[in-house]
């Protein structure tokens, strides 16, 4: 069987491996428009915040650890036809002169460009997105040199930039057009929490005002203009709207509505011998009546993975998502899973919620933490849908066990009565899980 994969980022290469994990004589292509395989996009901000010394290191696998395992990866090329009757794709290499291949089965993983915008932008040099290593070393190298930066967009990528850039002498804006910052995955309590804290660090924030263009683009301190303000400043991000990259196969194969490429639960696209993973399709989001386009490196994978193994017979279904993340800001782990309780109405869904402050420790202990917790729960049946947490201590696994509370539809008795272990060096006898469920149980019942 030859399979022939487009796009080798985190989705393509998964695909690639897995495929060759399961069955070494798959005749496995991975074609690949850029010069470099397996960068992790928040590099900049690895780098910045010292945990690389290199930009040039924040990659997880080798071009010779993929030619060990004898999968083809074509780079600096770009397929530019596919035709689904001959089940052959053209590509061209950096010559522009152009190669024919054939597939048996073929996947598409040509994920997503992060900008698409109505404004009139100036140069890159000024405004900006950073994705592949090499936008990422320019970003860098201009970050570095910029004076007055302004962010737009308060999602995870724009609010990592503001912590790493901060301390640094420089004046950063922050520019997001909801009320709040990380609104896609907090609810206010916690949100309200960072907000302080970007505040506290020097950050202009600019909550519930829209970039409407830029002026004086000639002159080095230009100007953004937003809804509210005019602001200077020498280097613009833009770190919002990303989009499916479909440009391939948008003529042939059905989209959905929000533009992505529709998929079964196999990842098989309208054309039963090719198969789309990663950011280019939507995910069934747990407890939304949606599929909903969500960039996230953990839907990546499982969606490879899902792929590779239908391709080769080995049925597998997609589980759902709950569009988990974290994140390390301001000194503290934030993390997130489930809707919120603000989402959760919109899904039509009758919700209550607790949010608290607990500590992590027993009194006796000198190193003394608290996390804070919300937890949403359904109106009835008690099923949990969401959780948000936040601490200077990394609790970042405990959000893992709340997707899976989620996924297996936990109730909020359940989790006050679940096996959590206590011991008294590291933890409360109640754990923060259980600990915030029985708050809220005793709570209902109180007399
Ligand atoms: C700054 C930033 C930080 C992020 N941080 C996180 C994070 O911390 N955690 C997280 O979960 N997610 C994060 N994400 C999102 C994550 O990067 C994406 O979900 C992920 O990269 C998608 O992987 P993919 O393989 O589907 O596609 P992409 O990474 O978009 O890659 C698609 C690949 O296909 C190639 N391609 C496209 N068309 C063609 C063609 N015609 N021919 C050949 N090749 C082609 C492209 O060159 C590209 O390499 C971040 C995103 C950004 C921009």
């Amino acid at each position: 069987m030859k399979v022939v994969i487009i796009g080798a980022s985190h989705g393509g290469l998964q695909a690639a491996l897995t495929l060759k994990k399961l069955n070494s004589q798959t005749e496995v292509v991975l074609i690949e428009k850029r010069s470099e395989i397996s960068f992790v996009s928040s590099g900049i901000v690895l780098r910045m915040n010292q945990l690389v010394d290199e930009l040039d290191k924040v990659r997880y696998l080798t071009l010779e650890e993929l030619a060990s395992k004898n999968i083809e990866v074509l780079l600096n090329t770009a397929v530019t036809t596919i035709n689904p009757e001959q089940k052959t794709i053209i590509y061209e290499d950096t010559s522009k002169k152009t190669y024919e291949v054939n597939y048996d089965k073929l996947i598409l993983a040509t994920g997503s460009n992060q900008f698409s915008t109505n404004l009139t932008l100036p140069s890159k040099d000024k405004v900006t997105v950073f994705k592949s290593y090499l936008s990422s070393v320019e970003v860098l190298e201009k970050l570095e040199k910029a004076q007055a930066v302004s962010i737009i967009g308060g999602g995870y990528i724009g609010v990592e930039l503001c912590d790493a850039l901060r301390g640094q002498g420089k004046e950063i804006n922050l520019i997001e057009s909801a009320d709040s910052v990380l609104f896609r995955y907090l609810d206010n309590e916690i949100s309200s929490l960072i907000k302080q804290k970007i505040i506290d660090s020097g950050v202009k924030l600019h909550l519930g005002e829209s970039v409407i263009g830029f002026s004086d683009t000639e002159e080095e301190l230009f100007t953004t203009k937003t809804t509210n303000e005019e602001i200077k400043n020498d280097y613009v991000i833009v770190a919002v709207n990303a989009r499916p990259d479909t440009t391939l196969v948008k003529d042939f194969l059905d989209l959905n509505t929000n533009g992505t490429v529709r998929v079964n639960e196999y990842m098989q696209t309208s054309d039963a011998d090719i198969y789309a993973l990663g950011d280019v399709i939507s995910y069934p989001v747990r407890n939304s009546y949606r599929k909903s386009f969500i960039p996230l490196v953990n839907n990546v994978v499982r969606s490879a993975t899902v792929a590779a193994m239908n391709v080769l017979g080995h049925t597998l279904k997609y589980n759902m998502t709950q569009k988990t993340t974290a994140t390390k800001i301001f000194n503290n782990y934030v993390a997130s899973t489930g809707l919120t309780a603000v989402e959760a109405k919109f899904e039509g869904l009758e919700v209550e919620s607790i949010f608290l402050t607990l500590p992590c420790q027993l009194p006796y202990l000198e190193l003394q933490e608290e996390v804070h917790i919300k937890m949403v729960f359904e109106k009835g049946t008690h099923k949990l849908i969401g959780g948000q947490l936040m601490s200077e201590k990394d609790i970042t696994q405990s959000i893992n066990t709340l997707s899976l509370a989620i996924d297996k539809e936990t109730t909020l008795e359940e989790l006050v009565t679940m096996d959590f272990y206590f011991n008294p060096g590291i933890n409360q006898p109640m754990g923060i899980i259980s600990r915030a469920a029985y708050e809220f149980l005793i709570g209902k019942y109180k007399a």
